[in-house]
């Protein structure tokens, strides 16, 4: 065989190399920084197994549930404040921990590359809290999934093609897994964050140790991001930070993010979590500025979850369609920019302060004194 699916469409979710039979398929990065399937033909018996499994190629189905809350955790708030949004994951997290179960979701190692990690210890739960804005590598994590999942409560949160593909990979239901997918805006290039990190380190001639995209010393919906090295720490709002801004221009992602098909309310998860962005024209009398989610709720099992933790939050049922309003990633994909290619050929010779100049645009001035205009008479507004 020599395609799974077309490359353009495969999310390398790595369903297909863990279920080969013969081991022939291995996840390989390309000159993008991204991971694909690569079949060795010498190992291939042409049984098919990848194509039957591939979550693009076939329909993973999910009996909907849909039960939608605004919601945050009540605990302390310096709990609230390492997560990204409402700190949702926590409590499940420390659900699954408490029932001698096992956690996985993205943590960074040592050298700040994201991978999946399993954690079975309250004590290390800090490493999977919070956001990371690129694609996590899954490795073998699907595997382990399935030789520990018939003797342990397993959590798995991913972004939702990846959960998509875990549930292909093991083709049926578990009692023992939970699973939970986040609003998903796209995964940029794992390449991109490294040169990134690589270009910061020589600039400030030393080592970054930690990544926190989503700092929230400027309050959750301005968020920072902080880069903290060996002797300090640089702290940015996110619309300033060049990385933060290749990210949300859409430049960056992955191919198969620009017609997600993992957009179709077909949900895999049985729970999905994401910010409230509407939060304050909908529930302002639920407005934290520490972070608000917002939680989609697609299965039973999901809905006994939320059943066990929903007294350690704030929250208050609402409707699918005012989450979806202030979070179009949840409906709609990214729109390729005309010259993302002409991007990613230049990634290896042009430096992250000329990607930045050269590919984003620029506002236009009408648009910056208008913007400044609204936000005086809001200012002026809310004084009065
Ligand atoms: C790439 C990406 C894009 C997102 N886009 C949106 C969006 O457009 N709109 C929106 O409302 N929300 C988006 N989210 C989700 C949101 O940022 C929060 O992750 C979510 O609301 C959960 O927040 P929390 O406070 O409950 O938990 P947190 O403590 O923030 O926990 C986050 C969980 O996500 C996992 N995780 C972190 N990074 C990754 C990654 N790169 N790949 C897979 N899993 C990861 C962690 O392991 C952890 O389990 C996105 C998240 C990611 C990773
Ligand atoms: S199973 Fe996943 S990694 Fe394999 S081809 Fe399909 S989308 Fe790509
Ligand atoms: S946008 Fe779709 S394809 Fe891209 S990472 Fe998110 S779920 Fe996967």
């Amino acid at each position: 065989m020599e395609e799974i699916v077309e490359k353009n469409k495969c999310t390398g979710c790595t369903a297909c190399m863990n279920i080969c039979p013969k081991h022939a398929i291995s996840m390989v990065e390309d000159e993008e920084g991204f991971k694909h399937p690569v079949i060795d033909q010498d190992k291939c018996i042409d049984c098919g197994l990848c194509k039957k499994t591939c979550p693009v190629l076939n329909t993973v189905s999910n009996k909907s549930f849909n039960k939608c809350y605004v919601a945050y955790n009540k605990d302390k708030k310096s709990t609230l404040i390492k997560a990204s949004s409402g700190n949702i994951f926590e409590l499940v997290a420390k659900h699954i921990l408490n029932e001698n179960g096992i956690v996985i979701g993205a943590a960074f190692d040592n050298d700040n590359k994201l991978k999946h990690i399993a954690i079975a210890d309250i004590k290390d739960l800090n490493k999977l809290k919070g956001s990371k804005y690129l694609q996590s590598d899954l490795n073998n994590i699907f595997s382990y999934i399935k030789e520990n999942i018939n003797v342990k409560k397993i959590l798995f949160v991913g972004v939702p093609c990846q959960v998509a593909g875990l549930k292909a990979y093991l083709k049926k239901d578990y009692d023992n897994l939970i699973t939970i997918d986040l609003v998903c805006h796209g995964v940029p290039s794992p390449k991109l964050f490294a040169k990134y990190i690589k270009e910061l380190e020589i600039e400030n001639n030393a080592k970054v140790i930690n990544y926190n995209f989503r700092d929230k010393v400027s309050g959750w919906d301005t968020y920072s991001n902080t880069i903290t090295f060996k002797n300090k720490h640089i702290t940015e709002l996110h619309n300033n930070n060049k990385y933060m801004k290749l990210f949300l221009t859409d430049i960056a992602l992955r191919e198969s993010c620009y017609d997600c098909n993992f957009k179709t309310g077909n949900k895999y998860s049985d729970i999905t979590l994401g910010d409230f962005w509407g939060v304050k024209k909908y529930y302002p009398d639920m407005y934290n500025k520490n972070g608000v989610s917002a939680i989609i709720i697609n299965t039973e099992k999901g809905n006994n979850i939320f059943n066990i933790i929903k007294d350690n939050t704030i929250y208050k049922e609402c409707k699918l369609e005012e989450i979806i309003s202030g979070n179009p990633s949840l409906k709609i994909s990214g729109k390729c920019p005309s010259k993302r290619n002409e991007f990613f050929k230049e990634l290896d010779t042009c430096d992250i302060n000329n990607l930045t100049k050269k590919y984003i645009k620029k506002r236009s001035l009408y648009k910056r004194i208008l913007n400044k205009g609204k936000r005086i008479i809001k200012k002026i507004i809310n004084k009065g």
